[in-house]
């Protein structure tokens, strides 16, 4: 059995925010300790290095998976920690390490109470490793494991080779507040994903065109906001009734400007919903050329109605790579469930691909847009 005892934390991208990184590491520790409550466990801080510490050791792999997916993190390694004393260290570094390959032997001595050099403390280690097996080689510069000694002061040392990657970004909540239009697609989560990585706070809005959309259309974002749920804790999600929308772009408006003109009401009501909630973004999951809805001009004739700034994480991206992270955050295969979204209700055969923006304010000006919106807005 694995008696991995304690995981060491490593954050980066933290150093490089100068006056701000006390705030930021307060964020993060937050959230590590959020992201593993109803775990018994223990948080250390030592040296500007982080540790979990005192877990039964059958949650470990639950809590390395969950620690995997708290941003700010850049990697951690599973390690040993013991008292300092070099004959068991060198029983430990024998009983952990893989029994091949090439390898190196690091120490770090903090405490000053080891009156060997690290160097020679390294190479006795090393030494134990090399003959504990004929299949296993130094190599300072060529390996394929590292073996890492951090003798602290307190007289404990920490012993490891396992390096995990971690999300990397900057911790959640540190980037302020934005609005995601999130549909059931594939491309909404992964936009959520990449905001999030940045530190913004997501609020969802999910437009639902209930009955001609089923309950399962619904239930797919319930379940992408449960999956996204290690990244983004508690993210809120507005439902926003949008059939009576629909139904008058449909009945008064030329069928090829339907999505365009949908689009816009989208944008109108998340904006509302962002300025009502303190939010000062929008985030879509489009990408420039996918799909009609998607030209410049399109993209022109939906912006022109908001006046919050609008990310699109993913415009510059191809689909193989959007659905390469889908993959990894696991919500594509909830998103290509084949539940309709509301998108395809009074789908046009042609839609308009170079929509004109005179056009399309010509067009919507047949509806008492205010009125639409507010009345979806009081059933959301
Ligand atoms: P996705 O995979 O995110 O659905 P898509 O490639 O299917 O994207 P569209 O259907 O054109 O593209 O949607 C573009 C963007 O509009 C979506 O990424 C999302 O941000 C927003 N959107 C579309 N449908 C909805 C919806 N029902 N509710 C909320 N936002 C939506
Ligand atoms: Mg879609």
């Amino acid at each position: 059995m694995d008696n991995t005892n304690c995981i060491l934390l490593r954050f980066g991208e933290l150093f490089l925010k100068g006056g701000n990184r006390a705030y930021f590491e307060s964020v993060l520790i937050k959230n590590i300790k959020s992201a593993l409550k109803g775990f018994k466990f223990k948080f250390v801080k030592s040296q500007g290095r982080y540790y979990i510490e005192e877990f039964p050791n059958e949650d470990l792999e639950e809590i390395i998976s969950l620690l995997t997916k708290v941003f700010g993190l850049y990697s951690l390694s599973p390690a040993y920690k013991i008292k300092t004393d070099i004959e068991e260290i060198k029983k430990l570094a024998v009983k952990i390490s893989p029994a091949e390959g090439k390898f190196r032997v690091t120490v770090n001595r903090a405490d000053a109470s080891v009156n060997m050099r690290s160097m020679d403390i390294a190479r006795d280690i090393g030494a134990e490793m090399f003959m504990s097996s004929n299949r296993l080689t130094v190599d300072l510069f060529n390996y394929d494991f590292e073996l890492s000694v951090d003798m602290r002061e307190n007289g404990f040392s920490y012993v490891f080779y396992k390096k995990i990657a971690c999300a990397g970004g900057l911790p959640y909540g540190t980037g302020g507040r934005a609005v995601l239009l999130l549909s059931g697609g594939i491309d909404s989560p992964v936009s959520a994903y990449q905001m999030a990585k940045r530190g913004v706070i997501i609020h969802a809005v999910h437009y639902h065109s209930f009955p001609y959309t089923s309950e399962l259309a619904l239930q797919k974002v319930h379940d992408i906001a449960k999956k996204l749920a290690p990244y983004i804790p508690d993210m809120r999600l507005t439902v926003v009734p949008f059939t009576d929308i629909q139904t008058e772009i449909h009945k008064n408006c030329p069928s090829d400007f339907m999505i365009t003109i949908m689009r816009r009401f989208m944008m109108r009501i998340a904006e509302r919903v962002a300025k009502e909630n303190g939010a000062g973004a929008l985030i879509t999951g489009e990408s420039l050329g996918q799909v009609a809805s998607q030209t410049i001009e399109s993209i022109n004739c939906t912006n022109a109605v908001v006046s919050l700034p609008v990310f699109r994480p993913l415009i510059g991206m191809d689909k193989e790579d959007i659905i390469a992270i889908a993959k990894k955050i696991d919500t594509y295969e909830i998103s290509i469930r084949p539940h309709q979204d509301c998108c395809t209700v009074f789908l046009p055969k042609n839609p308009v691909i170079h929509p004109k923006l005179k056009d399309a304010e010509v067009y919507e000006s047949k509806l008492d847009i205010t009125a639409l919106e507010d009345s979806a807005l009081q059933k959301s």
